[in-house]
C-alpha cells in the first residue's frame, strides 16, 4: 500500500522516449521523481528491430535497447519506477491524485507522457508478424525494404507520407484504401498519385496477411463493391491507419483536440497548471522517438521552474523528490 502522507514532487506516466528523458532531467536537477509504467514498458520503440535515426547511435540500435538504456539512465539519476495500470486521476486540485487499483499517488506536478497506440486492422498474425514484415512506421522500418515491395494500408496523410517515403527503398508501393478517394490533403495525395513506383488498390481492404516462416509474403485483398479477394505478393505490409493517443484517463480534465492530444502552450504546459505533457500523447505531427525525447525534456525542465516558484508550505519537509508532512 502506498503512505498515504507522501506528496511526490513529480510523477511521470509513461516509459517511452518523453517519460524516460523527463525523468533523467528530473532526477539530474531535483532528484528522484516516481515513473509509473505499465507492464510493457518502453512504449512503441520496444516493437521496433532498429532504430536507425535516433542521433547518437551511427550504427543504429534495436527499439529495445535503447529503451534499455534510457532506463538506466533514469535509474542512474534515482528515478523511482513502479508498475501499475493508472485507472484514474484528479487534475482538480493539488496535489494531483493518481490511482492503480487500490494504491493513490500524490503528485505536486504530473508530466504525461503515455503516449499513442497504432490503430490495427484487427486481423490475426498482424501483431505476431511486428518486426517481421509488419511496420506501423516507415520512417523506422523504410529502410529495411530496399529493393522489396511493400504495401501501405490507409488513405490519410500518413499513408500518403508513408507511400512516397518508402519509394527511396522499395521497388514498389501498393497502396491499398478501403475506398476509391483519398482523405488525405491535395499535396500529399497529389504526390502520391502521381508517383510512378505507387500503385493504388482502391475500394477494398486487407483480409489476410500472408507469412511463411521467414515473414511476410503478401496479402490477401478484398473489393468492398465486388466482394472479389485478390492475393498480392510483398515483402513488407505498413499499416498507417490512423493512432490513437492514450488519453482517456483526462477526459473532462484536460483540454484535447478533436482528436483527443493533449493541447500543450508554451512547451509542454496543460491547461492545468503543474500538469505538462510531452511525446507522441500532445503530439499528432511527427510522433518520432527524438521530437518525444526533446517535449520530454522540456516538461522536466517547466515542472523544475513550476516547482521552484510554489509558495513555500511551511507544513511540508521535502527531500529527495519526496515532501511529508512536517512533525
Ligand atoms: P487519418 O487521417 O485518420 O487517416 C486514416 C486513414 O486510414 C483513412 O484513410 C481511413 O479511411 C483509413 N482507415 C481507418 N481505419 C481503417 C480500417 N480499419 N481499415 C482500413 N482503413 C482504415 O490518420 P493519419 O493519416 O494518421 O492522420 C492523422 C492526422 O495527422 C490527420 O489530421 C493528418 O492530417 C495529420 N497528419 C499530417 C501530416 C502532414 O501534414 N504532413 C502527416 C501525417 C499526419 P477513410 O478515409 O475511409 O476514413
Amino acid at each position: 500500500m502506498t503512505n498515504p502522507d507522501v506528496i511526490y514532487e513529480t510523477i511521470i506516466l509513461g516509459s517511452g522516449p518523453a517519460g524516460l528523458t523527463a525523468a533523467i532531467y528530473a532526477g539530474r536537477s531535483r532528484c528522484c521523481p516516481l515513473l509509473i509504467h505499465g507492464v510493457q514498458p518502453g512504449g512503441q520503440l520496444t516493437t521496433t528491430t532498429a532504430v536507425d535515426n535516433f542521433p547518437g547511435f551511427p550504427e543504429g540500435i534495436d527499439g529495445p535497447d535503447l529503451m534499455d538504456n534510457m532506463r538506466r539512465q533514469a535509474e542512474r539519476f534515482g528515478t523511482r519506477f513502479v508498475e501499475g495500470e493508472v485507472t484514474k486521476v484528479d487534475l482538480q486540485e493539488r496535489p494531483f491524485r493518481i490511482w492503480t487499483g487500490n494504491d493513490i499517488y500524490r503528485c505536486l506536478t504530473l508530466i504525461i507522457s503515455t503516449g499513442a497506440s497504432s490503430k490495427l486492422l484487427g486481423l490475426g498474425n498482424e501483431e505476431s508478424l511486428y518486426g517481421r514484415g509488419v511496420s506501423v512506421c516507415a520512417t523506422c522500418d523504410g529502410f529495411f525494404y530496399r529493393d522489396r515491395e511493400v504495401v501501405v494500408v490507409g488513405g490519410g496523410d500518413t499513408a500518403m507520407e508513408e507511400a512516397v517515403f518508402l519509394t527511396r527503398f522499395a521497388n514498389k508501393v501498393t497502396v491499398v484504401h478501403r475506398r476509391d478517394s483519398l482523405r488525405a490533403t491535395p499535396v500529399l495525395a497529389d504526390r502520391a498519385l502521381t508517383h510512378k513506383q505507387i500503385n493504388f488498390i482502391w475500394n477494398s481492404t486487407l483480409t489476410e496477411i500472408l507469412e511463411d516462416s521467414t515473414g511476410v509474403t503478401g496479402i490477401r485483398t478484398r473489393n468492398l463493391k465486388s466482394g472479389e479477394e485478390t492475393e498480392l505478393a510483398c515483402d513488407g505490409v505498413f499499416i498507417a491507419i490512423g493512432h490513437r493517443p492514450n488519453t482517456e484517463l483526462f477526459l473532462n480534465q484536460l483540454e484535447m483536440n478533436d482528436d483527443g492530444y493533449i493541447l500543450t502552450r508554451n512547451g509542454t504546459q496543460t491547461n492545468v497548471s503543474g500538469v505538462f505533457a510531452a511525446g507522441d500523447v500532445q503530439d499528432q505531427q511527427f510522433r518520432q522517438a527524438v521530437t518525444a525525447a526533446g517535449t520530454g525534456c522540456m516538461a522536466a525542465i517547466q515542472a523544475e521552474r513550476f516547482l521552484d516558484n510554489l509558495p513555500y508550505d511551511s507544513t511540508l519537509s521535502c527531500k529527495k523528490g519526496i515532501c511529508m508532512p512536517k512533525g
